[in-house]
């Protein structure tokens, strides 16, 4: 097995596009330290070939969050309408249009990077979300109001923000490289500077690259050997950049914390259950999170939004949608990512009594009843 975590989970929000031009290798510059881009490139190439240790915490993640493999268990491509082109994955595919094959590679790599020392050293993160502290305001109100609003445990819940720049310091991607994938520490010493190397180049921002941050997820709490990761929610800077480059930043943060809400909902509610394998499996519990999120952001106790606002979150999921039938990571294409959240919003519309929430256990029933409905063919 190659080293790797796969981000694109079941606990993700976003699948990330996989189309990639290839272009020609740009040519090897060197560095002020003498590190070239070659050698940190061989460094790097050298690192993601070998095995990850089974007791890292990087496997346990890995471990913890879906596998990302395709599976036997393959929806039928050919039942269903679907695109990956839409205005926010288009944005980040042309952000990244001049990208070889081996820069993609890298830029796996560092989003791995990033997310191991968001989810290890969260306390090392500023409590800013946005890149520049922009969505702060709306994710801290949104995240107390989801509290009040479903019946289970919030406090427990740590919300962190997801921003890559430990990517230019070596000795922070140094410490990932070494507690996270059992690096010995001079290896990780040199990949943490060939990785600082490599960020710093204009095709990844100087490692601030949309890519890497585009990206939120949930996951429950981690033992590691040494201390205890609470149960967390992750807000990537770059998701939220890209919703602001298509026009949808009235809403897209409350709607990605919903979602990511919605799977803590499904964490300490037992809802992961299910005798649907794979694909089916993963869409099931995605779909779920984008009906409570509807829900939440309608509902007149909930975010209560109006019409035009109710529009725009509509968009937010079908923009994410993806078309990875084979993927047990699968979401549900971009039509039943909308369906799922339109379910959401009728269900708030026609609570009765007007301000009475419903349980989650209550919601998850109703919302197992119409998923053989929601993601019905309809090609
Ligand atoms: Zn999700």
């Amino acid at each position: 097995m190659k080293r790797s975590i796969r981000l694109r989970t079941a606990a993700t929000v976003l699948v990330m596009t996989a189309g990639l031009l290839a272009l020609p290798v740009q040519a090897q510059a060197a560095t002020a330290d003498g590190t070239s881009l070659a050698q940190a490139e061989t460094l790097l190439d050298k690192f993601q070939a070998e095995a990850v240790p089974a007791s890292s915490p990087a496997a346990q993640l890995q471990k913890r969050l879906a596998e990302d493999q395709d599976t036997a268990d393959a929806i039928d491509p050919s039942a269903y309408q679907c695109t990956t082109s839409t205005p926010v994955r288009d944005w980040l595919a042309a952000s990244r249009s001049d990208w070889t094959r081996s820069d993609q590679n890298d830029a796996d790599l560092f989003l791995q990077v990033v997310l191991l020392d968001s989810v290890l050293y969260p306390d090392a993160h500023s409590k800013q979300f946005g890149a520049q502290g922009e969505f702060t305001k709306v994710v801290n109100r949104t995240f107390g109001d989801l509290g009040r609003f479903w019946d289970i445990d919030a406090s427990r819940i740590d919300v962190v923000a997801m921003h890559p720049d430990v990517l230019l310091d070596p000795a922070g991607v140094q410490r990932v490289f070494q507690e996270a994938f059992g690096v010995p520490e001079e290896a990780a010493k040199k990949l943490g500077e060939a990785v600082a190397t490599i960020a710093d180049q204009d095709k990844f921002d100087h490692g601030q690259h949309p890519y890497f941050t585009f990206n939120a997820f949930a996951m429950d709490g981690l033992d590691l050997t040494d201390r205890t990761i609470p149960p967390e929610i992750i807000m990537g800077d770059g998701v939220l950049e890209g919703y602001k480059a298509v026009g949808l930043d009235d809403v897209a943060p409350a709607s990605i914390l919903a979602h990511e809400y919605g799977h803590h909902v499904q964490y300490q509610r037992d809802l992961f259950e299910t005798d649907l394998t794979g694909p089916e499996a993963s869409r099931r519990t995605e779909l779920m999170a984008d009906s409570f999120a509807g829900y939440y952001l309608t509902h007149v106790r909930g975010a209560h939004y109006k019409w035009d606002r109710v529009r725009d979150f509509q968009k937010v999921f079908f923009q994410l949608g993806d078309c990875s039938f084979a993927a047990a990571s699968h979401h549900g294409t971009p039509n039943q990512r909308l369906h799922a959240a339109q379910y959401g919003f009728t269900l708030a519309e026609l609570a009765f009594p007007r301000g009475q929430v419903m349980p989650t256990v209550e919601f998850a029933a109703k919302f197992e009843k119409v998923l053989p409905q929601m993601v019905a063919p309809d090609a």
